[in-house]
């Protein structure tokens, strides 16, 4: 316990709310929160799931009706075929990944997770009794694990490979042959993949994020694929996501939940029923809403000058390299103190020398943020 990292984000998203607090007037482009309101229909959903008693224990993987919703979803929107016994219902997709690693990974086993990597990854990995094994990428390579860097990383020991697209921190999307290319090194190898989906639908340009298990045939019973509600609903704070995977897995994790956790709130799995079956209207909106987002960030992050930052195409993130000799928590503490600007150093996911911005807040919140981040930086 005294080895493990608290969650950076969540920490710097904290340290930001207690000086706000304090009535200082800061920009907190910390956490990756959507701002918008969970939609209304949703919370309606939620409210009729409380008057009809749903306030009570459910099966420990979930209401039938959400892993149906679920595998139907993700069936439609891929056309690979899942059953609702292959789609196991957590307290968020943090968890889910909880659940995979506890479940899969043996003591010693390797995990190859390329960086910049999501905080949580290496830790939970560790809990799970497993090595994360970093692997670096380059901006200049829009932060892409290449193929021969994989096969090069591959020991006795490999379990698992970790992929993340569209991409926290770096928001950047692979194209289907790039994963392609990853999935022959790991079919070659026989590794299990973990396939952090969270983000799917939070794809710009026209572009779709496409699911890894569709790249290859067969590469369904060796992936598992990680997703649910916070991102694409906003409803970080319902704490429902979810896991797809080979039968025998997810019971296996259903059977570990059953002891961990027992089943997610009752009344978030209605909720989250009324968001993947109803109108998915709100999706699109805010996915625009994001775009211009995007739009408006990147552009003025170009122009500072020693800002550099890769292509991004989905998610809500930029993570820039910063200009100068300070570590990224030196600057991003300066930047809080003088600016009051919250970001998270570069350093909680394995790239010293960059740090992360979020766009999930209003233009106006990103035009102050940035204004601010930019006087910094000329300083
Ligand atoms: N994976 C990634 C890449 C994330 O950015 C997040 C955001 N918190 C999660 C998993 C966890 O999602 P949740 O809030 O549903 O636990
Ligand atoms: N995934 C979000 C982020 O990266 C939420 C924070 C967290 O769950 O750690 O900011």
């Amino acid at each position: 316990m005294e080895a493990l990292e608290p969650s950076a984000t969540l920490a710097m998203a904290a340290r930001a709310q207690a000086m706000a607090a304090d009535g200082i007037d800061v920009v907190d482009l910390s956490v990756g929160e959507p701002d918008f309101p969970t939609p209304d229909h949703v919370c309606r959903a939620a409210e009729t799931a409380i008057r009809a008693g749903k306030t009570k224990y459910t099966p420990a993987a979930g209401i039938p009706d959400l892993r149906k919703a679920v595998a139907a979803d993700y069936t439609k929107r891929t056309g690979i075929p899942v059953t609702p016994q292959q789609v196991v219902v957590s307290n968020g997709a943090k968890h889910a990944l909880h659940n995979v690693f506890t479940a899969v990974i043996d003591e010693g086993d390797e995990v190859i997770v390329p960086t910049p990597y999501w905080v949580s990854y290496a830790e939970l990995i560790k809990l799970a009794g497993g090595r994360p094994v970093l692997l670096p990428t380059r901006l200049e390579d829009d932060f892409k694990l290449r193929p021969e860097q994989l096969r090069a990383a591959i020991t006795p020991a490999t379990r698992m490979l970790l992929l993340c697209s569209p991409s926290n921190p770096t928001g950047v999307v692979y194209s289907p042959e790039e994963l392609g290319a990853l999935a022959d090194v790991a079919i070659a190898a026989n590794l299990s993949v973990v396939s952090d989906e969270i983000y799917d639908q939070l794809v710009y340009d026209g572009r779709k994020a496409v699911s890894f298990p569709t790249l290859r045939p067969g590469l369904a019973d060796r992936t598992i694929v990680v997703a649910g509600v916070s991102k694409t609903y906003s409803m970080t704070g319902w704490r429902i996501g979810w896991t797809i995977a080979p039968e025998p897995l997810s019971k296996a994790i259903a059977n570990l939940q059953s002891q961990e956790t027992s089943n997610p709130s009752s009344v978030s799995q209605h909720a989250a029923v009324a968001a993947v079956t109803g109108p998915q209207d709100c999706v699109a909106e805010m996915c625009r809403a994001f775009q211009k987002r995007r739009d408006l960030v990147a552009a003025r992050l170009a122009a500072m000058p020693g800002v550099r930052l890769p292509q991004i195409g989905g998610a809500f993130y930029a993570f820039f390299a910063i200009p100068g000799p300070r570590t990224s928590m030196q600057w991003c503490e300066q930047l809080l103190e003088k600016e009051h600007v919250a970001l998270v150093p570069g350093s909680a996911f394995g790239a010293e020398g960059h740090v992360r911005m979020s766009f999930a807040a209003s233009e106006a919140k990103l035009e102050d943020g940035l204004s601010r981040i930019e006087r910094f930086i000329r300083g």
